[in-house]
């Protein structure tokens, strides 16, 4: 079996192609979508997640700042800088980069963003929405995989997906998302680390994604044969005392097995900074209506 990639550069492309005419609707009536990014301290990683989400706000004309806050920065601080963009009308969007600093409570910080700006989905509000079928805000992750799916004609409709890993910002939501009857229409299973046999489970599923965070750790005996592979993960591993991004899914053993599957690099990552920029401008849109 020749198993195809599912690019996700491939996938964002059109994603950006198709938001070039609502944002020029936008910029007609003089609203440029704008993202507020908050950076506290000088994580490495989360310095390249926020420059990569930003220079895509950039590279598409769209208004993008970034907030950078002492790694000490108090949760008062914080807290009183989100106020403020909340009520700035510049913003359609904040994102705070996680993780922050041990001294702040995220849960409190990421819940004080107003949820009609709330552009990564993560307010209870928007989780809420979700988990009831009237999505508003959907992770972009999650949201990202879906429009994976779509964009290579990969139909959910009375599948098994399969999920493992049952985070608040993945792997819970793309259980929902795929189960929603007029999104995905799929028959869902969710696992954990408290799943007793992941193979037996794992084995069933005509789409598993892998949202674990484990290094390369579903191999081929973990699939069926003709299933498709989404490969949420981002680990950093040595290899010759070279580092290397690498998935939750051990890419060499499935090939030939599986379907298709999403690489990594270039597979869901693109696909989440597309869909921060989407739900940018459909905050921006929602203002309009
Ligand atoms: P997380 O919050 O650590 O959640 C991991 C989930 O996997 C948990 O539900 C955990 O179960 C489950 N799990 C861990 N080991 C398991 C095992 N051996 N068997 C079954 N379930 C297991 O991670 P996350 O934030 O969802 O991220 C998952 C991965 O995706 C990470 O590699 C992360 O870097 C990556 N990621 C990528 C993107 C992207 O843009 N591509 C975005 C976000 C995250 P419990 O609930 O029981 O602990």
């Amino acid at each position: 079996m020749n198993t195809s990639i599912l690019s996700g550069v491939e996938a964002s492309k059109a994603l950006y192609n198709s938001l070039e005419d609502r944002i020029a609707i936008l910029k007609k009536q003089s609203i440029i979508p704008g993202l507020a990014a908050v950076l506290v301290g000088n994580n490495p990683a989360s310095e390249i997640y926020v420059r990569n989400k930003t220079k895509k706000f950039e590279a598409l004309g769209l208004k993008t700042d970034l907030f950078r806050l002492d790694e000490n920065v108090s949760e008062e601080e914080l807290l009183s800088l989100i106020d403020k963009l909340n009520t700035d009308s510049e913003f359609h969007g904040i994102l705070v980069q996680l993780p922050l600093p041990k001294h702040i409570d995220s849960e409190k910080v990421l819940n004080a963003i107003v949820p009609t700006k709330d552009v990564d989905g993560f307010h209870p509000e928007n989780a809420g929405l979700l988990s009831i079928g009237k999505p508003r805000f959907i992770p972009c992750t999650p949201k990202g995989m879906m429009f994976i799916l779509k964009h290579f004609n990969i139909d959910l409709n009375g599948k098994h997906v399969v999920v493992i890993g049952r985070s608040n910002i993945v792997g819970r939501p793309i259980s929902i998302l795929a189960s929603l009857k007029e999104l995905g229409n799929a028959t869902v299973t969710l696992c954990h680390s408290g799943t007793k046999d992941l193979k037996y489970f794992s084995k069933q599923a005509d789409v598993l994604v892998a949202a674990l965070g484990s290094p390369q750790f579903v191999d081929s005996s973990y699939i069926k044969k003709g299933a498709c592979l989404i490969d949420v993960g981002i680990n950093r591993i040595e290899v010759n005392g070279k580092s290397k991004i690498v998935g939750d899914i051990d890419q060499e053993s499935v090939m030939g097995i599986a379907d298709s599957l999403t690489p990594v690099p270039k597979g869901v990552g693109p696909m989440t900074i597309a869909m921060l920029v989407e739900n940018t401008v459909l905050s921006a849109e929602l203002l309009l209506n």
